[in-house]
């Protein structure tokens, strides 16, 4: 076990690694997950997410690297040994079994009393509200409510640990939303170590405890929703976690409380730093466009970072008013709310007085010119 990895999780994945023929799904992850944890495995497609899913629930075996649940080394357990429920993307019910004979099933297949079954499912049946379908078949139910089914049945069992692989994403937007509340509500009852897969940030950050940003095959940062979006480690999870824009600055100065001074849209911010910033190095500014207030022109000294930009789009969409501006050449996003949203519909301006308090600075890499609209 490596030494970082601490006794007491319930899942431990230590250096895992995954290789299909020559390409590497997984490369040498380690995180773990404590036990009544709800962690999210966040990351755009084909980054690795659902392997290492597969890894933990006993359905891939690792190239390299173990897998441990509790205090058990569980890389050679089989599947169906290691205390996990697995719910997969799509509701996958038993076609010709009742409501009632899915969620009981594998209690059945463990020979429990028909009684206690009986009890076990009733209770799983309030747990996802699906109280009164007991005898509905899969043909009969909606997608949310098949898929509510599938919780129910990998719950029954009472496995210590819930895995869950894009659970909402072959439902519409409402269903998902419905089923986002229900999975919150399970855990919170539970509190069933989970695993969860997504590439959708908002389900993300709403569900997590931990959220584990993934990048080809590798951890791109781990942390708390809050760390996760409001200090990415890199320009990736800048766009990934959230919407962004990504602005190329210059370090001016370093200075000693941890702030930066840095040149960047025509003007020279004051900024946190990351320590390993160097004077005259390239760095990128991340500006989320939630984070981006326009302001009246009164109001500029009670903002740290003002800024004036030409107006080049408008685009209102009920919430939130989406402006695109030009500020000494490099186009920014901005979700205007409120009363401006109207205001500045009604008045067409050519320009605009914007501020924020919420500038990250990230360390350049090749690919991180210009915006990134995820
Ligand atoms: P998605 O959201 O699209 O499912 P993901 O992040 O879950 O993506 P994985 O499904 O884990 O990613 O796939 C990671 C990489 O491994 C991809 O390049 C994928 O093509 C490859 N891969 C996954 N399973 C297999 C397999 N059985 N055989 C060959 N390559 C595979």
């Amino acid at each position: 076990m490596s030494e970082h990895l601490s006794i007491g999780a319930a899942i431990r994945v230590d250096a895992a690694t995954k290789r299909f023929g020559s390409v590497t799904a997984v490369d040498a992850v380690s995180f773990e997950v404590q036990a009544g944890e709800f962690a999210v495995l966040l990351g755009p497609s084909g980054s690795g997410k659902t392997t290492i899913l597969r890894m933990v629930a006993g359905l891939e075996a690792p190239t390299g690297g173990r897998i441990w649940l509790g205090d058990r080394d569980a890389t050679d357990i089989a599947a169906h040994r290691r205390g996990v429920g697995y719910v997969f993307q799509r509701p996958s019910m038993f076609p010709n079994y009742t409501v009632r004979e899915n969620i009981g099933w594998g209690l059945k297949l463990r020979h429990v009393p028909a009684a206690e079954i009986g009890r076990r499912v009733a209770q799983m049946m309030e747990l996802v509200h699906l109280e009164g379908l007991e005898h509905r078949l899969s043909s009969q139910l909606s997608g949310g409510q098949a898929q509510r089914v599938v919780i129910a049945r990998a719950l029954a069992p009472d496995p210590p640990i819930l895995l869950l692989d894009e659970p909402l994403s072959a439902l519409d937007a409402k269903l998902r939303d419905e089923l986002k509340d229900v999975i919150a509500e399970v855990q919170r009852r539970t509190h069933k170590t989970t695993l969860m897969v997504t590439h959708d940030q908002r389900e993300a950050l709403s569900l997590a405890d931990t959220v584990i940003v993934m990048d080809a095959g590798r951890i791109a940062q781990l942390g708390s929703p809050t760390e996760v979006y409001r200090r990415p480690r890199d320009p990736f999870v800048a766009g990934f976690v959230g919407s962004t824009n990504l602005v190329p600055a210059t370090v001016l100065a370093v200075l000693p409380d941890g702030q930066a001074e840095v040149r960047a849209l025509g003007s020279t911010l004051h900024v946190p730093a990351p320590t390993a910033v160097r004077i005259g190095a390239p760095v990128v500014l991340s500006m989320r466009p939630d984070d981006l207030e326009v302001i009246d022109e009164q109001d500029r000294g009670r903002y740290q970072h003002v800024f004036e930009g030409r107006v080049r789009e408008l685009v209102f969409i009920g919430d939130s008013l989406r402006l695109e501006v030009d500020v000494a050449g490099q186009v920014l996003r901005i979700h205007a709310t409120g009363r401006w949203r109207f205001q500045l519909l009604n008045e067409q301006p050519e320009t605009v007085l914007f501020a924020t308090s919420e500038v990250v600075v990230l360390l350049a890499s090749d690919s991180t010119e210009g915006e990134i609209r995820p």
